[in-house]
């Protein structure tokens, strides 16, 4: 026994954590299926994952494009956090930023964390990787400032947001890809959208960028040329990849895209979008994320009871005629179709389910 917690004690937390995880598989042998669940009410969005798979614009004929990033005169990036600009489409914005393009960013969270290995001054250290990766970028930075803990966005922020967009006048809104997973990334879909219902906003593309998953691709940049600095680029979030080494991934996931097209001798670096139309990006949140939206954010309560209050009033602006601008027949009718804000259920699960 004693020679047991001897052994326990030279564990570091990584190999504790590896060793919980063999625990598990052999668990799993015993069982139908090797993998164990961590936390079920994230796996709640399969059926939003299916409908957006079968929406017209991603039909797997698509062939993707090279995407004019530098033919452009103005983007905007909505980066929910203090690094996803750059993991997501910073190879982008940098041969758009040497061609001359403006660029401009916008974090939408304060970046507050909870993660006990990070310093007390999160946001603030956060906050200063930002400018310098800005600064690399030749971007502006922007803040909304909304809590990323407790995120209760108002209205005011969301025309804050409408404002940036009328005053940056982006050819090209960068948001993250809609089935990006983390429930914050997908707030921003969904603020866009309240934005453009409440103020009209919408004269854009919108492309959604990588950073959590892969998006329906039907466009791309060829980022080879500027590899290495996208690599500089990710290395100003020290206290990012102190816990999980997204320079690293970042990298890994534009070499990986390199598999869509032709290959060559050379490695080759991609950053992939889902580029739509703003109106089409429009009609495709109304119609994907509000049927249920526990589901959209896998039962995230923070952030769904931290938006009902903005959205009930852009809805009740909207039913009153109230909207500064006149949307869509077809949008409004969606929208009102499918809108319903249910309560997200707890998902239970019987255990014994899962035979082992
Ligand atoms: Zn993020």
């Amino acid at each position: 026994m004693r020679s047991m917690f001897n052994w326990l004690k030279k564990l570091n937390p990584y190999r504790h954590r590896a060793f919980v995880r063999e625990l598990l598989a052999l668990r799993a042998q015993r069982g139908p299926y090797r993998f164990a669940v961590r936390e079920w009410r994230g796996i709640s969005d399969m059926e939003l994952a299916r409908r957006v798979l079968e929406v017209e614009s991603f039909r797997s004929e698509v062939q993707p494009l090279p995407l004019p990033v530098e033919k452009l005169k103005s983007i905007l990036v909505l980066a929910p956090h203090q690094d996803d600009e750059s993991i997501g489409p910073g190879g982008s914005l940098l041969l758009a930023s040497k061609a001359g393009v403006k660029i401009h960013v916008l974090y939408i969270t304060d970046g507050a964390q909870t993660k006990t290995d990070q310093p007390a001054n999160v946001r603030f250290v956060r906050a200063q990787e930002a400018e310098r990766a800005c600064a690399q970028l030749g971007a502006q930075v922007h803040n909304l400032g909304i809590s990323n803990l407790a995120p209760k966005p108002s209205l005011d922020d969301v025309d804050r947001l409408s404002n940036i967009i009328l005053e940056t006048k982006p050819d090209i809104v960068m948001a993250p890809w809609l089935l990006d997973w983390p429930s914050k990334h997908r707030l921003v879909n969904h603020l866009l959208w309240l934005a453009h219902k409440r103020s009209g906003i919408g004269d854009f593309e919108v492309w959604g960028y990588q950073v959590h998953n892969t998006p329906f691709v039907n466009g791309y940049v060829d980022i080879t040329t500027v590899a290495e600095e996208k690599r500089r680029l990710l290395e100003c979030y020290q206290s990012q990849n102190r816990f999980c080494r997204y320079d690293h991934i970042a990298m890994g996931l534009a070499a990986w895209n390199a598999h869509l097209f032709e290959s060559t001798p050379d490695p080759r670096y991609f950053e992939v979008f889902c580029a739509l139309p703003g109106a089409e990006f429009f009609q495709l949140v109304a119609d994907c994320y509000f049927d249920d939206l526990s589901k959209t954010y896998r039962g995230d309560l923070s952030v769904i009871g931290g938006l009902e209050a903005a959205h009930q009033a852009v809805m009740r602006e909207s039913s009153r005629g109230k909207n500064r601008h006149k949307v869509r027949q077809s949008e409004e009718h969606s929208t009102v179709r499918h809108y319903l804000w249910r309560r997200p259920e707890r998902i239970t699960y019987d255990p014994s389910d899962i035979k082992g």
